[in-house]
């Protein structure tokens, strides 16, 4: 049953990076937009935390750097792993002149307060907390807006346009009947904490690797995030294998942290997260278009999933809100080809980058998670300075990095409902 029905020109699903950095635009943009999300706040410990070059040459464009670099982090220029104790940088983000020549290293709900508390400076502006998208709304053969649930009830949202940007599990996707193509990953993820100290080593942006075992760590200031893959379908064996076997892999892989994996109590301690690897053949329909990992589901290799949902939502921006501004003012359907055409665009980038996730899954983290046989021993052809460049390039910056094109309108008031952090 519908509580209440709330229209608008857009209807974003979903708040992480893509939908953020989309509603922002087009409210910025004067586009009336609502954007759902179905979590009270954006505290969930892991989401990742890489903003990458291209990202923070979007935050310049949208005047936000200087808040974003007010807010606590750490600069990494490197990329790589460290195979059987030696480390190989196939990243190196200093040798390619760019702006911002650096991974910041932010938890992702100080990102996503920033971008969404920038969007409340305008009133065409919405987000509703603990609003989750459930199914769409159809008329005359079209997605016409999202149905959704929050502590009051069931409601609507009706718009010209609706985007997915719920996430890798997208339930509009489900609801709109699109179903990706799968690629498989062969690890999934357990995450956990270990404190950190000042003497601790500065560390890159490194998977660490060794026949049978694979982590990845990262400096959040007070303590260490680890990323310990796991073998898909790998889990219930590693708890029956109990708590030690983990800590003695992390102890081995990381010898710094070998005096503190007690920390790591129990899996209780540890948080599962699934890693997918997918893309739709279509990422719209009539009223829909789907963008970030509801588009294409990206693995954690690399750090690059958050960069590419950005970049996507930048180049939607760009290419809907002349579109969007006219359906507003007349009440017309946003004709579907535009909705194609953020699809044609960000095609080659998501193709190329997934490539590079799967080979990495393939030729490193599989053969290294079944131990069954070294990886192969890229480091001769990875220190060659072209092919150091290309690979900067590809992870900093992306195949097709997208730029602000649209306009601000000014901002007049404030527009947010239930909004916390
Ligand atoms: C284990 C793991 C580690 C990763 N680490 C990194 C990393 O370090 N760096 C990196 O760049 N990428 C990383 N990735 C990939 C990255 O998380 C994604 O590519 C990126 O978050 C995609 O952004 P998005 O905005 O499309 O989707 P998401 O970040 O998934 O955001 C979707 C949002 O929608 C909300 N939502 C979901 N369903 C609904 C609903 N029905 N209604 C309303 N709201 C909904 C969610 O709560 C969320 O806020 C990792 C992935 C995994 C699996």
């Amino acid at each position: 049953m519908t509580g209440s029905t709330t229209t608008a020109t857009v209807c974003v699903a979903g708040c992480g990076p893509a939908g953020a950095v989309l509603g922002l635009l087009l409210a910025r943009a004067g586009v009336e937009v609502v954007v759902l999300e179905k979590h009270a706040d954006f505290l969930r410990d892991f989401r990742g935390d890489t903003v990458h070059p291209s990202t923070l040459d979007v935050l310049d464009e949208l005047g936000l750097i200087d808040r974003f670099l007010a807010l606590p982090h750490h600069k990494v220029s490197t990329v790589g792993f460290v195979r059987d104790g030696r480390r190989l940088d196939v990243a190196d983000f200093s040798m390619l002149g760019l702006r911002y020549p650096y991974i910041a290293f932010v938890p992702q709900w100080d990102l996503l307060h920033l971008l969404t508390s920038e969007a409340a400076r305008y009133p065409h502006f919405r987000l509703l907390l603990q609003a989750e998208a459930h199914d769409v709304v159809r008329q005359e053969g079209r997605v016409a807006g999202v149905r959704f649930r929050d502590p009051g009830g069931e409601h609507e949202v009706r718009a010209h346009l609706t985007v997915a940007a719920d996430g890798r599990h997208s339930a509009v996707r489900r609801a709109s009947g699109l179903r990706p193509r799968e690629f498989g990953a062969p690890m999934d993820v357990l995450q956990f904490r270990i404190s950190r100290r000042d003497t601790d080593p500065d560390e890159g942006y490194h998977l660490r690797m060794a026949a049978g075992k694979s982590v990845a760590v990262i400096n959040r200031g007070a303590y260490w995030n680890i990323a310990y893959m796991i073998r898909k379908g790998g889990h219930d064996d590693l708890r029956r294998a109990g708590i030690q076997t983990l800590r003695d892999d992390v102890a081995s892989l990381v010898g710094f942290l070998a005096d503190r994996v007690g920390e790591v109590t129990g899996f209780d301690d540890t948080r599962f997260l699934e890693v997918r690897l997918d893309r739709l053949r279509r990422w719209h329909a009539p009223g829909l278009l789907l963008i970030g990992d509801a588009a294409h589901a990206m693995s954690p290799i690399a750090g690059v999933g958050i960069n590419l949902a950005v970049q996507d939502a930048v180049a939607a921006a760009n290419l809907l809100t002349g579109h969007l501004r006219r359906a507003q003012a007349k009440g017309r359907p946003v004709p579907g080809r535009v909705a194609a055409a953020v699809q044609r665009r960000r095609w080659a980038p998501t193709v190329a980058t997934q490539a590079l996730q799967r080979g990495a899954q393939r030729f490193g983290i599989d053969r290294a998670l079944r131990g069954q046989a070294e990886p192969p021993d890229f480091s001769a052809i990875a220190r060659l300075p072209f092919v150091r460049a290309l690979m900067s390039r590809l992870l900093g910056v992306g195949v097709r990095p997208e730029h602000v094109r649209v306009p601000p309108m000014p901002p007049r008031g404030q527009s947010v409902e239930g909004q916390g952090r």
